[in-house]
């Protein structure tokens, strides 16, 4: 039997009905709107997609949504004058820079620069530490849309077996130490990893998060497994894909996310349930 498809649109499409309600009511009680800032620096085509995705988001959930476009020429010293700015704003509840910067800018000190306070995007060491160490954080976006996928389909992850191939910082890491914390058994693969295959094909849980165009072949999963792409790749062919080979996977795997329409969705719908917490937190005076 084919595997299961979960249908991240639709997971997504609840979560931000969920922070739409939740904004209305804490907008109503306190008279704020929450507020978040996108940074763009640049024209990169994708990051153009990203960023317009995430202000459209942000409207519809009632916040109040802006976008700031530098050019690719920025010195550094500007951009983080901005971001001081940003985070001395009462109105501005999120700062998201969205990433890859220009060269001439050093991404870690821009991270660094942000408030952690209003840093929706998770990716402050403070953030990343307190994850790390189970305290209260902004999760990074994509490993907790991966969660929160994971938990809507109602999957066991306690004593489970649960293999990340990846060890970003932004993806690969957190959503391994996000499982972890679910009391899954976690491996963490990269490219050094001898003999993936057979790694993978002992998980119970796989997370591709690789960036190579349908690497995870079917033959390399453990029948019945769930898998979560998280890669956004193009084939040969031009056509969006993910990191696993999606016919062949789908032929073996439980429970399969697609690419697109799986994890790509759930990282917006996550950064609105941040920032929507961000000001809920800052109302609270934390
Ligand atoms: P990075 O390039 O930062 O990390 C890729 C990871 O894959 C590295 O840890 C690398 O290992 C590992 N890797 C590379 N080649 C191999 C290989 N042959 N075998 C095993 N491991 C390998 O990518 P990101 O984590 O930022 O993104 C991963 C993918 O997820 C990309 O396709 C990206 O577009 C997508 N993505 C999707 C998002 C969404 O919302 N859907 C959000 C963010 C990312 P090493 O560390 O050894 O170099």
């Amino acid at each position: 039997m084919p595997a299961k498809l979960i249908d991240g649109k639709a997971i997504a499409a609840s979560v931000r009905a969920q922070v739409k309600e939740k904004v209305a009511a804490f907008t109503a009680r306190t008279g704020v709107r929450p507020g978040l800032t996108v940074v763009l620096v640049g024209e990169n085509p994708a990051s153009q997609v990203y960023v317009r995705h995430k202000g459209k988001a942000a409207s519809e959930a009632g916040f109040l949504s802006r976008q700031i476009d530098l050019p690719e020429s920025t010195p550094e010293s500007e951009l983080l004058d901005l971001v001081a700015r940003l985070n001395a704003d009462d109105t501005v509840h999120g700062i998201l820079v969205q990433l890859p910067l220009p060269k001439q800018i050093e991404e870690s000190k821009v991270i660094e620069a942000v408030d952690p306070a209003k840093d929706v995007d998770g990716f402050h060491p403070v953030n990343a530490g307190r994850l790390f160490t189970g305290g209260s954080s902004f999760l990074p976006c994509t490993p907790y849309g991966i969660l929160t996928m994971l938990d809507h389909e109602k999957v066991e992850l306690k004593g489970k077996h649960a293999v990340v191939v990846g060890r970003s910082n932004i993806v690969g890491k957190p959503a391994a130490i996000l499982l972890l914390s679910r009391h899954a058994t976690v491996t963490i693969c990269h490219s050094r990893t001898i003999d993936l295959p057979s790694v993978v094909r002992a998980g119970d849980v796989v997370v591709a998060a690789v960036g190579r165009a349908e690497m995870i072949r079917g033959s390399w999963i453990k029948p019945g497994a769930v898998v979560i792409d998280v890669g956004m790749n193009r084939n040969a062919a031009g056509k969006l894909c993910g990191d696993v080979a999606f016919d062949e996977a789908r032929e073996v795997a439980g429970l399969l996310s697609p690419v697109p329409g799986g994890v790509g969705p759930m990282t917006i719908a996550m950064l609105m349930q941040n920032t929507c917490e961000a000001a809920i937190r800052r109302a609270a005076g934390g």
